[in-house]
């Protein structure tokens, strides 16, 4: 692989990223450490401690190794070494382990406010210049001037190439598209919560001690159209539990509300015991509602100097485990893109990183889609590896940074050379 080079002054490649998501974040860091011009705007005034846990598989973690973030992430991160699934009765049905590392690398669950914090600091660090409070509210670009920007707080920004990493609700969408690409929901909604062990008495009610007497651990049940699925983090001192369930609630405007409790309990009724008494534990719990879009038909602004990623591009599944993974790969793939393809040619460079990215994405989408249904059409008497959390070679061992460097070549020539082709859905 290349090393870092930084461009004599002039011929830095000048990016706005919108949004200091793990997209945005991940791009600002790889375009930073590949010599380009970076300025990352975010919405809100301070990043709050919300949501709970989140995963990072083993080809985000490769990447985020290199930035030298093992140890930080680790230490607060959980360790499960399996997954214990078992049927809604509380029949342990399969043993999945956890390799770790796998393919190579580190994979990363834990709370997604604290692993941000690590990226954020890390970002800060190297330099990247992230303004907070600055809620884009439009996007524009230039065939005269070869310039793409932004409309903030009353100003026009200018770069060479503008990343939308706004998030599953973004705005930099329907520019791109030129029409609103509404959301609908996916059928399923999540109830999921995170708690302290020992101050909800986790570690003192039998039916629940599993859960932090033995360092880390990750248990799932499934039964039909539901799976829950909980585990321990940081030596058992931190609990996750996550339940997707079937719910056809229309959804137009947010999609996170805070959950009742009793309406969790009602869905575990009749299950393992053990279901009941972890979430009853649970303080609070929040609602999430899985909506879903349609894969879009480009993720790139008719100039080509406005860009999509992440969940603005391509929202995820939690089943799949990969939103925030393939959210990195993405923000790297398109740094080296960029280095690639110069200042002079940052059209070349958006298109050759949808080409690169497009089906890639797409595949890991699916996975997610399939391992939720298999989930929940399994039948009493299932057993065995068929009912695995899918780990694929082509997903987990997969290095962006590389292939992006080796692939780049072959497919910029003949994109020139055939014109602009529109990523095919399989
Ligand atoms: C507060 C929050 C909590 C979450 N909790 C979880 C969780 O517990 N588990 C999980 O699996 N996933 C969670 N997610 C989603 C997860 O982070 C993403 O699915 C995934 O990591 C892809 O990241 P992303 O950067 O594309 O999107 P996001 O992580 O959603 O980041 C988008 C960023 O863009 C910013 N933004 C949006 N609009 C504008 C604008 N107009 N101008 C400037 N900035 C803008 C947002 O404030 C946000 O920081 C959460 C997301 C958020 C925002």
């Amino acid at each position: 692989m290349p090393h870092q080079t930084t461009p004599p002054d002039g011929e830095h490649t000048q990016i706005i990223i919108v949004g200091a998501g793990y997209a945005g974040l991940a791009c600002a860091i790889e375009c930073k450490r590949k010599g380009h011009q970076v300025l990352v705007l975010e919405k809100v005034q301070k990043f709050k401690v919300l949501g709970d846990v989140i995963s990072l598989g083993s080809n985000a973690g490769r990447i985020i190794a290199r930035w030298g973030l093992h140890d930080k992430l680790w230490d607060i991160c959980g360790h499960a070494p399996a997954l214990k699934l078992h049927d809604y009765r509380g029949e342990l049905i399969q043993v999945q382990p956890l390799p770790q590392p796998l393919f190579g690398a580190y994979a990363y669950n834990g709370h997604r406010a604290q692993i941000h914090e690590v990226l954020f600091q890390y970002a800060l660090s190297i330099g990247v210049e992230i303004r907070m409070d600055q809620d884009v509210g439009g996007y524009w670009e230039s065939a005269e001037t070869n310039k793409a920007g932004v409309f903030v707080q009353g100003e026009k920004l200018e770069a060479d190439v503008v990343v939308a990493a706004d998030g599953i609700k973004s705005q930099a969408r329907q520019f791109i598209l030129g029409y609103r690409d509404n959301p609908r929901p996916s059928g399923y909604s999540i109830y999921r919560a995170w708690f302290d062990a020992v101050e909800h008495g986790i570690d003192t009610d039998t039916l629940t001690d599993f859960l932090c007497k033995d360092g880390d651990v990750l248990y799932g049940w499934i039964g039909q159209d539901v799976h829950f699925l909980t585990s321990s983090q940081r030596q058992g001192k931190s609990i996750s539990w996550v339940i997707t369930h079937k719910d056809n609630t229309d959804i137009q405007d947010g999609w996170s509300f805070p959950g009742k409790i009793e309406d969790v309990l009602r869905i575990v009724e009749g299950w393992d015991p053990r279901c009941a008494a972890i979430i009853s534990k649970a303080p609070s719990c929040i609602d999430w509602k899985l909506i879903v879009h349609d894969p879009l038909p480009t993720w790139l602004s008719k100039g080509a100097r406005v860009v999509l990623i992440g969940d603005a591009a391509h929202p995820f599944l939690p089943t799949s485990v990969q939103g925030a993974s393939q959210a990195v790969e993405d923000g790297v793939t398109l740094a080296v893109t960029l280095k690639l393809a110069g200042k002079g040619d940052v059209p070349l460079a958006t298109r050759t990183w949808e080409a690169i990215r497009y089906q890639r994405v797409r595949k890991s989408q699916l996975l997610g889609e399939s391992t939720r249904d298999k989930w929940h059409r399994a039948k009493p008497g299932d057993n065995g590896e068929d009912l695995d959390l899918p780990m694929p070679e082509w997903l987990h061992a997969f290095d962006a940074e590389e292939h992006a460097y080796s692939v780049y070549d072959g497919i910029a020539k003949s994109i020139l050379e055939k014109g602009y082709l529109l990523p095919t859905i399989p």
